[in-house]
């Protein structure tokens, strides 16, 4: 995606800058011209590319770069901060509880992705334990309660709409109030995308709104739009009270930076983004993981480096080998959580990777943590050996599952939760291959050539 190319493009820059024998004004001003002219392409706000430029001159010293030995971590961890700090408008103004009753109410433009979304989210939270339920209140689109329908029957999600009633208002209550009832703890409400007039909308989403008094309103929104998202998003905000967007299509060519930087500008917090047109394809979204990774940073330099500290010295060519082919199988994930065990304080050793340490091993959770990996290991001492040296998760059928979640003792959920952590690493890990392996000490080689 054009993300990547993004990324690339700082890390380029950042690469060039710090090749200089001299960092004197004019190559720092360089270097972030160079950022700048990436992030606009990507189509980030011109302002806050200005703002960013200002920032980032006003916190480099450029003393401390021309003497620092490593100034490209100082300007990368400048640029870092900026970019954080540019997409962070803070936390959304709910956060669904388990076992407490709550209503999720999606809006959003036709064919934004918002059907899908909603079913997304609701697969997400049902894997995470919570029960869900989907409301369809848009009577508008016809078609719109048999796309929702057949979603949520793939996912096991119970579902509420009607094909005769007209009055969209009517259904949300009746949905919302069933499931309530039905002790559901995630009640989702999805409402039409689109009228004979803008106004009609979004005085139906008022309606359905105050009828059901949702605990947080979720606007879904098109990545491709790019820069026009400020405006929708400012529109949404203004008209439905939204409490925190979920970016879709960012899987595509969509210039996801000019999204992501516009809806952040109307102080929106994004809280989940779509990766593609499957139910899974839906990742949390969160600003420094997001960040590191499309810097390239992720932090592989150290990442690598804790691989040569922490993996006993006669394992580490094997499993270097093993990830530049682009191998990585439920025993090497088996063998690193043995690694880690043995590590002792955990955390430290994957804190670096993006998008890894807050699911599995969220700070000053540790001792959860440990025991969620030994859950894990207890899984796959149930599989077999063809099971763990595959690199096929569709190897993992439902058969294979249930066996395995019988034979440790441990609900099919809980399996299921150890795959989607296994695919989850596969694809972070997946990005080492083809690369030269580098030995210890030559690992900034490594870190430009990453690009996600
Ligand atoms: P709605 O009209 O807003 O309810 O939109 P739909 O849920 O019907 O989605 C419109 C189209 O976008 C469908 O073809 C979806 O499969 C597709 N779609 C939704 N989310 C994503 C995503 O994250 N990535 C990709 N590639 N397609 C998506």
């Amino acid at each position: 995606m054009v993300l990547a190319q993004l990324g690339g493009s700082i890390s380029r820059a950042l690469a060039q800058m710090s090749n200089a024998t001299v960092i004197d004004e004019k190559v720092l001003n360089d270097c972030l011209n160079e950022i700048s002219r990436a992030l606009l392409q990507a189509d980030v706000q011109f302002k806050m590319v200005r703002d960013m430029q200002t920032n980032i001159k006003r916190i480099v010293n450029l003393e401390a770069l021309a003497a620092g030995t490593n100034k490209r971590r100082i300007m990368q961890q400048a640029v870092f901060t900026e970019l954080c700090n540019m997409l962070d408008p803070g936390k959304p103004s709910f956060t669904p509880k388990k076992g407490k009753p709550s209503v999720v109410m999606f809006v959003g433009l036709q064919g934004s992705g918002k059907t899908t979304t909603c079913t997304k989210y609701a697969y997400y939270h049902q894997r995470k334990g919570f029960k869900p339920a989907l409301v369809c209140a848009d009577t508008f689109r016809a078609g719109a309660f048999d796309q929702l329908k057949q979603n949520a029957t793939k996912a096991k999600i119970p579902f509420y709409g009607s094909y005769m009633e007209s009055d969209p208002v009517k259904i949300a209550v009746e949905g919302v109030e069933r499931f309530k009832k039905e002790n559901c703890d995630l009640i989702i409400v999805d409402t039409s995308g689109r009228h004979k007039q803008e106004a009609a909308l979004f005085e139906e989403m008022r309606q359905v709104s105050e009828a059901t008094k949702p605990d947080l309103v979720i606007f879904v929104m098109d990545s491709s739009i790019g820069q026009a998202a400020f405006d929708q998003a400012q529109a949404f905000k203004q008209s439905a009270s939204v409490g925190a967007v979920i970016i879709t299509k960012m899987d595509g060519h969509a210039k996801g930076g000019g999204a992501l930087s516009a809806v952040a500008a109307t102080k929106s917090p994004v809280i989940f983004i779509g990766t593609g047109e499957h139910i899974d394809e839906f990742e949390v979204f969160d600003v420094k993981p997001f960040v590191s990774c499309l810097l390239g940073m992720g932090d592989w330099s150290g990442f690598m480096d804790k691989i040569h500290e922490v993996v006993p010295t006669d394992q580490q060519p094997e499993l270097l080998q093993k990830l530049s082919e682009g191998s990585f199988t439920l025993r090497l994930m088996y063998e690193q959580f043995q690694n880690i065990l043995k590590m002792g304080p955990i955390g430290q050793v994957f804190s670096m990777l993006p998008g890894f340490s807050a699911e599995l091993m969220p700070k000053g959770h540790e001792k959860e943590s440990q025991a969620k990996i030994k859950r894990y290991m207890t899984m796959m001492d149930s599989m077999t050996d063809a099971e763990l040296d595959s690199t096929n998760p569709k190897l993992m059928t439902e058969s294979r599952i249930i066996r395995t979640a019988r034979g440790s003792g441990r609900p099919v959920r809980d399996v299921m939760d150890m795959l989607e952590e296994y695919k989850r690493l596969a694809k972070i890990w997946g990005k080492m291959k083809g690369l030269k392996i580098p030995k210890k000490g030559e690992m900034s080689a490594l870190s430009r050539n990453m690009n996600v």
